[in-house]
């Protein structure tokens, strides 16, 4: 697969990102089997970035173990820096664990726990303030789908979840449509290519060219050791947000590999 991706050089920011998403999974000798693989793997960011996202208990004991081999993002954050919110945590205490991202407005999130893109905002606003880097998840459901309002859909989620502050920093977008979390289906690389193509051109007119050509934009949805290659080498693609797969070590590593072979 190596030479086969066309990574535009006038915007350096656009290395390749694997990002590994446990959501509420795992335990600290899955950690151990993380950190076992992850100093296995090459060790320069020049040219691939890997970051993973366990569940909070586990971030300080990942950050200790990867000993900065791989980066660390938390799942979600609060949109306050403190305050009475029992059970939440903030993206400055985030930041204080170690953490350089922060995912933001996962479906399951959204679906699951009624956040609207008006809290998406928030909490992009807040990371930004605690120096994070927020990954954005934006994508339609199997309805929106089927009614071809998928390129609606994203822009209404970036129109309205993206600060304005945002414009200056970096935020990550992921594209995942909700369809194919979890479900083994995943659109056509052509699809996919459309969608970020979309993404990128609503970035590119809402911030400006030189910012939305440098976003970096990520495909999730049933990523696996076999797909991966296929949608990490699309034009508009520049890395991966992984859930299930990310549970397995071997499967984990062998998408890291194809990223660094790009
Ligand atoms: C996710 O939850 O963000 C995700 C992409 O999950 P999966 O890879 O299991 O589809």
């Amino acid at each position: 697969m190596s030479g086969q991706k066309q990574w535009p050089t006038q915007y350096p920011a656009r290395r390749a990102m694997v990002v590994g998403n446990w959501k509420m999974h795992g335990d600290v000798a899955l950690t151990r089997a993380f950190a076992a693989e992850a100093a296995r793997q090459p060790n320069t960011r020049d040219s691939a970035e890997v970051i993973l996202a366990p569940p909070v208990p586990f971030l300080d004991i990942t950050r200790n173990m990867l000993s900065g081999m791989w980066s660390l993002a938390a799942q979600d954050c609060h949109w306050a820096q403190s305050g009475a919110y029992t059970g939440e945590i903030s993206a400055e205490m985030l930041a204080e664990f170690g953490c350089g991202y922060v995912i933001v407005g996962h479906s399951e999130r959204r679906i699951l726990m009624g956040e609207t893109d008006e809290y998406v905002q928030g909490k992009i606003e807040a990371a930004l303030a605690a120096g994070l880097t927020p990954i954005m998840c934006i994508g339609e459901t199997l309805a929106q789908h089927q009614a071809q309002e998928t390129f609606i859909t994203l822009a209404s989620q970036l129109y309205h979840g993206l600060p304005s502050s945002a414009v200056q920093r970096e935020v990550v977008i992921a594209y995942e449509p909700v369809w194919a979390i979890g479900s083994g289906l995943t659109p056509t690389p052509e699809e996919v290519q459309d969608c970020h193509d979309h993404i990128r051109t609503f970035l590119c007119t809402h911030w400006n060219a030189q910012k939305g050509e440098s976003a970096r934009v990520l495909y999730g949805g049933s990523v696996k050791p076999d797909n991966v290659a296929d949608f990490l080498t699309l034009a508009d693609v520049d890395g991966v947000l992984v859930g299930g797969a990310s549970l397995d070590p071997t499967a984990f590593a062998d998408i890291v590999r194809s990223a660094f072979a790009l």
